[in-house]
């Protein structure tokens, strides 16, 4: 598997992006590295507005949700892109057709996924940990598009960003609860563990197979395969640091 992402270094910031996307210059986006080894809680805000700066935008301009593991979804339509209405409350997924709105979210470990539909135009961006991917957020996306500006899932481009790999992604029994009871359940891959109770949940191939069944075309959906637990000199990963905040990873869309 050939990873699609590349690096590039701005504000003084690493940061990874598609370059198929990046070179049509319809769509802005990008995820960014960690910053250095530096453990202070507070660095997030500082890196959050040095890595936008990185597209000339600032935190004003930034729409983000509250982030909870659910697989709630809303739009920034232009009432809310007024009234700069910047931080959804119960919402782990934003969809916009408004330019300039820049839609962010914040992970360590979990993926993030990056919608672009070039038709309409339209972006997306959702926040998708084992709970969010088992109960298909990213289909829930797929709707909102539909239903708020007449996507085809067939014009619909996704990009998954850094994420921990099934290589590190231990999980116990009431994940598998869990899933055994979501309409996804076919889609979610597990793999056997090494402990009793245990498996290994596959957060990218359980995410490609929803997409694919929201009727995503497979040749529209990009992974990214960095493990941010095993990339901790690229990426700050919850796992890695023993269950510990040291900061998160920042990714970002929007239509210039
Ligand atoms: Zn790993």
């Amino acid at each position: 598997m050939k990873e699609p992402l590349i690096t590039s270094q701005k504000e003084g910031l690493k940061y990874f992006f598609l370059p198929a996307w990046e070179k049509t210059g319809l769509v802005k986006h990008g995820f960014s590295a960690r910053k250095n080894n530096n453990e202070r809680p507070d660095v997030d805000r500082e890196e959050r507005a040095r890595f936008l700066k990185i597209w000339a935008k600032n935190e004003e301009e930034l729409y983000s949700g509250e982030q909870v593991h659910g697989t709630a979804v809303c739009t920034v339509d232009r009432a809310a892109f007024r009234r700069r209405e910047r931080e959804f409350p119960g919402v782990d997924a934003l969809v916009t057709a408004e330019r300039g709105a820049v839609l962010g979210a914040f992970s360590a470990d979990c993926l993030l996924a990056l919608f672009w539909d070039a038709a309409v135009p339209a972006v997306g961006i959702a926040h998708a940990g084992w709970r969010g991917s088992c109960m298909g957020i990213l289909s829930r996306v797929i709707e909102v598009f539909r239903y708020s500006f007449n996507t085809k899932p067939q014009d619909l481009q996704v990009l998954m960003g850094p994420s921990i790999g099934p290589c590190c992604y231990e999980v116990g029994d009431e994940v598998l609860h869990l899933c055994s009871g979501s309409p996804w359940k076919k889609e979610v891959v597990f793999y056997p563990g090494f402990r009793e109770g245990h498996s290994f949940l596959d957060l990218r191939k359980t995410n490609s197979n929803i997409l694919s069944g929201a009727g995503v075309n497979r040749e529209n959906i990009h992974v990214s395969y960095y493990c941010t637990r095993c990339n901790q000199h690229l990426f700050y990963s919850y796992r890695g640091a023993g269950g510990r905040h040291t900061g998160s990873l920042m990714g970002i869309i929007f239509l210039p």
